[in-house]
């Protein structure tokens, strides 16, 4: 089979990726059709990765005949590719050595799907799902996705496009397999060291596939309330929506609030509403100049020039001419030890710079300033008290 091209897969007005919008906000899909579906580069880099991964993948499983030379050809012309960047090769070699974990742990070869198109519309009116990978054996049912944005981590556990793939495999294979557990997994390497994964019974997952039908089919239908929350990051009606942009806004109730010094609790709940609202303030900055940009009116705003760079037409003869007029050559160079995050790139696997650096004590991590995360970030919580080990040395 040969490999799908990611950019051109289809799209339900239902997608399982976007289901933890509608979901929560059943109205959102409807609205969002009515609206142009813009990609981001951030979107053509994962399409990217994806296919390298994909490529990769088929290679090492022995699904995809290829000769050295042949294989060798396609990854040059990766990297050759404008969006490449240089963790890419890294970041898909550890989905790829993920998946051999998993596929290596079974006693007899297991069945293995790779850019597999399941059926959810069971579940989910007219809705279908790729998915990454899918291995069956020994009774259990992986479901393996590989994320390569940074932006926002997307753990494994109750993730309801994961969930929806394996709907979709196990009605497609449970005819031909038994299968008692389900296990998902997203690989996001730029978030996490190591995958996050989550199992569940396949009963406990059919039960939330019954539970989520008449959720669906109100989205499906457009009907119930617009429910702004963190699930608005991606709509594409994030700019303008009315309800979020209300849901936003309300935070100027908190002006008349008594007494005089607002509380911690009202601190907290203003805090993540205000989170939110920058982020949507960027966004509608970002809407209105797409619509001057286009001749559209925005009253009172209009597009202007931003502040430009300086660069060399020609840096050879730019500094040629430099030295011409007594410039000294040595003073056009900089010489700068490179970071330990460039030097991971130098080696060829992140174990390998791990067993070189890090293991022989040359790289030392070193704590990041304290940062406040809410409270469902998925690092632990710390604080400057001492702890009583600390104040008496153990004893
Ligand atoms: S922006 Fe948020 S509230 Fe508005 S439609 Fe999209 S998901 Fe719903």
């Amino acid at each position: 089979m040969s490999q799908i091209v990611h950019a051109e897969r289809a799209h339900a007005l239902l997608s399982a990726s976007g289901a933890h919008r509608w979901l929560h906000c059943t109205p959102s899909a409807r609205l969002e059709a009515t609206l142009p579906d813009t990609t981001s580069e951030a979107a053509s880099r994962g399409t990217l990765a994806h296919e390298l991964a994909e490529l990769k993948l088929r290679r090492a499983l022995g699904l995809e005949q290829m000769t050295g030379q042949k294989y060798a050809a396609a990854v040059r012309k990766f990297k050759a590719n404008e969006l490449y960047e240089p963790d890419m090769d890294a970041n898909t070699d550890a989905y790829v050595d993920f998946i051999q974990g998993i596929v290596h742990s079974f006693q007899t070869p297991p069945y293995i799907a790779v850019e597999r198109r399941v059926d959810i519309s069971a579940y989910v009116p007219e809705a279908f799902g790729t998915s990454d990978c899918i291995i069956i054996g020994g009774k259990q049912l992986y479901i393996i996705d590989y994320k390569n944005g940074q932006g926002v981590p997307v753990p494994a556990q109750e993730n309801p496009q994961m969930m929806l793939y394996a709907l979709g495999a196990l009605q497609a294979y449970s005819l031909l397999y038994a299968i008692e557990t389900v296990h998902v997994a997203i690989v996001q390497p730029k978030v996490w060291d190591e995958p996050s994964e989550w199992s569940l019974t396949a009963a406990e997952l059919l039960a939330w596939g019954e539970s989520i039908k008449p959720i669906a089919a109100r989205a499906f239908a457009g009907e119930g309330e617009y429910a702004p929350g963190e699930h608005c990051g991606f709509c594409r009606a994030r700019s303008t929506c009315r309800a979020r942009v209300e849901g936003l806004l309300s935070i100027e109730d908190k002006a008349s609030l008594k007494p005089p010094m607002i509380g911690w609790d009202e601190v907290a709940d203003i805090l993540r509403r205000g989170d939110g609202l920058v982020k949507w303030y960027s966004s509608l900055k970002e809407a209105a100049l797409a619509e001057v940009l286009k001749g559209g009116d925005v009253p009172g705003w209009k597009a202007v020039e931003g502040r430009g760079s300086r660069q060399f037409a020609d840096i050879d003869a730019a500094f040629i001419h430099m030295e011409r007029y007594g410039i000294d050559g040595a003073l056009l160079y900089e010489r700068k030890p490179i970071t330990a995050a460039a030097a991971e790139k130098l080696f060829d696997s992140k174990k390998m710079y791990k067993q070189v650096l890090e293991d022989t004590g040359h790289v030392v991590k070193q704590s990041g300033a304290p940062t406040l995360a809410p409270a469902e970030d998925l690092r632990p919580s710390i604080n400057n008290q001492v702890t009583a080990e600390q104040a008496f040395g153990g004893q």
